[in-house]
């Protein structure tokens, strides 16, 4: 039986608050930003020059304008972020892009000449990115447009071991949807924060809880977040965190120089964090 209680957590739903506070520091806390990507051409076109050369090729290899505008979008946006972090112009930025099982240059991207505790992560959607930043080790990010048409039994069987998959397909339509997009976006956000990417996602450690299935507990720390309706959200990171801080960059933040006017927009604390495993 899928109990009430397991619902609730399994799609808990962090509702950050509207203080504004005080830009966090420190190893216990991270940032995520919820970037609106639709932004204007004439705008994208103003900060091109800021992507670098692996950034453009990619660019230019996109035919559909509004896949291209969305990773020209997401890709300035990641700039912009990150370079306030580090105190830099965007352009100066030099990412690792280093694949660690063959050595191409399709891997996590790390921030060359950063701090060694400095972490960032980049997921996309439809038309929001999300950006988490941390210092103090790994952290990784995954944002999943929840969509009503979205074949979730399918995807469910290329991406969750059979059990799993069988499990799901035997929920209320309702409920296997809902939580389809919370085991998604924590799995993701899992193998993120490990470096592996989707590659690893065959040796993800499951197991079963009292009425379902979720990740098993291990080092990576997962907690779902929510900054919209639309949008499922979850942040893995490497060691427990007390706060983390959504800010949120609407389409009319992006003339101005540092991206700030939505900044700080809520905080999930740590006693409003639903980690998806107590210990
Ligand atoms: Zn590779």
């Amino acid at each position: 039986m899928f109990t009430d209680d397991l619902y609730s957590g399994l799609i808990a739903q962090n509702r950050p608050s509207t203080t504004t506070v005080n830009e966090p520091h420190g190893a216990s806390s991270a940032e995520l930003w919820c970037i609106d990507l639709r932004i204007p051409r004439s705008i994208l076109a103003k900060w091109l020059d800021i992507l670098d050369a692996q950034e453009r090729h990619r660019r230019e290899d996109i035919r559909l304008a509004t896949l291209k505008d969305a990773y020209t979008a997401r890709h300035i946006a990641l700039r912009r972020v990150l370079a306030a972090q580090v105190g830099c112009s965007p352009r100066e930025l030099r990412f690792d892009r280093t694949c660690p099982r063959c050595g191409g240059p399709h891997g996590k991207p790390s921030l060359l000449g950063a701090e060694p505790e400095f972490a960032f992560n980049l997921a996309s959607s439809g038309l929001v990115a999300v950006i988490a930043v941390r210092r103090g080790g790994a952290i990784g990010v995954d944002v999943e447009r929840r969509m009503d048409c979205f074949p979730v039994e399918q995807m469910a069987e290329s991406v969750f071991p059979r059990n799993i998959a069988r499990w799901l397909a035997k929920l209320p339509d309702a409920l296997r949807r809902a939580v389809f997009y919370r085991l998604w976006t924590r799995l993701e956000a899992y193998v993120k924060a490990t470096g592996q990417g989707l590659l690893a996602v065959n040796e993800v450690p499951w197991e079963r809880v009292p009425d379902g299935f979720d990740l098993a507990q291990t080092a990576i720390c997962v907690w779902d977040v929510t900054f919209d309706e639309s949008n499922a959200c979850a942040v893995a990171s490497g060691d427990d965190l007390r706060r983390i801080s959504i800010a949120r960059v609407g389409v009319d933040s992006w003339d101005d120089e540092s991206m700030t006017l939505d900044r700080w927009q809520g905080v999930v604390e740590h006693r409003q964090l639903a980690r998806t495993h107590p210990r």
